[in-house]
């Protein structure tokens, strides 16, 4: 098989993003449930490991108790720990969620900065968590965020042959117009619930089958 040109993977990328826009409107919107830019930071935090569901299910008690960063930043690790025990990995995101909360406090008087070395300079803050906050609080798109959903779907679409999120990202910037880096992480996250399943995913039905070559041929 030849090798794909940078152009006709672009086109490749935006036909497949264009068919799928329509099917999962939204935009920008964050899956997480949130209503500011400090819980929408602190729910992409805690969803590392995690479905958004389950975060969803913590986080009215976690934002009831602690509203804002100045509230979390005094509470201890374990009456927080004890507030997200269902999630994978509790301790270590209470603990990072505190220190994240301190940070805040202490460097930005509380409010959620607005630029990408800002919020990677936050503890349990990588370009991921960073992405979809500057995307999805202040519609900043200097990104794209690279979730398990992303990673994978922009693998078997041959948009990336990266071992890491981090270089996937840096793959997919190159093929993905910045007009679409806003909607990409939304869409594909559903796409990947209905149809690019991690296991078993369904290409017979998939809306997007004539333009993945791995169609019928990937897995896990
Ligand atoms: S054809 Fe299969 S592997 Fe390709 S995007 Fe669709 S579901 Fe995923």
């Amino acid at each position: 098989m030849s090798r794909e040109s940078l152009a006709a993977k672009r086109r490749r990328a935006v036909a497949v993003l264009d068919r799928l826009a329509p099917l999962y409107p939204g935009g920008e919107q964050a899956l997480l449930e949130h209503r500011d830019p400090f819980t929408l930071l602190i729910a992409v935090l805690l969803s590392a490991q995690t479905t958004d569901a389950a975060v969803n299910r913590v986080s009215p008690e976690l934002f009831k108790r602690w509203p804002d960063a100045r509230a979390l930043a005094s509470a201890s690790l374990g009456e927080v720990s004890e507030v997200i025990l269902s999630l994978g990995f509790y301790n270590t995101k209470a603990k990072n969620s505190i220190l994240c909360a301190q940070k805040l406090l202490a460097d930005f008087g509380g409010v959620v900065p607005q630029t990408m070395e800002e919020l990677t300079s936050l503890p349990g803050v990588g370009r991921k968590t960073a992405n979809i906050v500057l995307n999805s609080a202040f519609g900043h798109a200097v990104g794209i965020a690279v979730d398990t959903h992303v990673f994978r779907i922009a693998t078997r679409l041959r948009l990336t042959a990266a071992s890491e999120p981090l270089h996937a990202e840096r793959d997919l910037l190159r093929v993905v117009p910045q007009s679409y880096w806003s909607m990409i992480n939304r869409c594909w996250v559903l796409f990947g619930r209905e149809y690019c399943c991690a296991r078993r995913p369904h290409c017979a039905r998939c809306p997007t089958n004539d333009l993945c070559p791995s169609a019928g041929k990937a897995v896990q």
